[in-house]
């Protein structure tokens, strides 16, 4: 299994440069539009369904169910037993996400390898091959246990900064040059490289 860090990605300037009010009000627009990609493997993704639905209503708490891949995701909950064999699969989507993005495993078999632990065909723990922000035990957990595991990761919302979440987990972040400030998103036709591309 290929578990090669990805590169950093590249922040804008606001991310780094923009006055403590304006990243409150930032990491308030994060906190309360979390676009969720559900990576249902087994049992517990029921119960993320349940919470989804009307009796639990997740979507009041400002998070989407409806993203439709995970290039338009923020947010991916592992719920259900991670095999080897998908493993490699669930690494790869969550690689496709935009950052910053966060994981939560849900319920026993994504945090641990729940029943199966000492299955040869299990991975123990979705923590083995992706970066885990909250961990919801149960098996299964109740609806209830991921509306509290998604009010924790919105209180880390709140209070986090984005480049030192970068700076984390890809070491330190290169400072804010003045080239970097004032270069093009799109690189001018013509011109090679990747400076002001994607
Ligand atoms: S933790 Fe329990 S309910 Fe959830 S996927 Fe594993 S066996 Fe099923």
């Amino acid at each position: 299994m290929d578990l090669t860090p990805v590169r950093a990605p590249r922040l804008g300037p606001l991310a780094r440069l923009a006055p403590e009010p304006l990243k409150i009000i930032l990491n308030w627009g994060r906190r309360y539009s979390l676009w969720v990609f559900n990576f249902g493997l087994a049992c517990c993704a029921i119960e993320f369904i349940a919470a989804s639905m009307a009796r639990h209503d997740f979507i009041r708490l400002g998070v989407i169910p409806f993203a439709p891949g995970p290039r338009q995701a923020d947010l991916m909950i592992v719920s259900g037993t991670v095999t080897d064999k998908m493993a490699p699969a669930v690494k790869r989507l969550y690689e496709q996400m935009p950052e910053p993005k966060y994981v939560i495993s849900f319920g026993a078999c994504a945090n641990c390898g729940g029943p199966y632990w000492d299955s040869y065909a299990v991975t123990k723990g979705v923590d083995q091959i992706i970066p885990v922000d909250v961990y919801v035990p149960g098996c299964p957990p109740r609806p209830e246990a991921l509306l509290q595991g998604i009010l924790k990761l919105q209180e880390r919302i709140a209070a986090e900064s984005v480049d030192e979440r970068m700076a984390a987990r890809f070491g330190a972040v290169p400072a804010a040059s003045a080239e970097a400030l004032t270069s093009p998103l799109v690189a001018p036709p013509g011109r090679t490289g990747t400076e002001g591309g994607r």
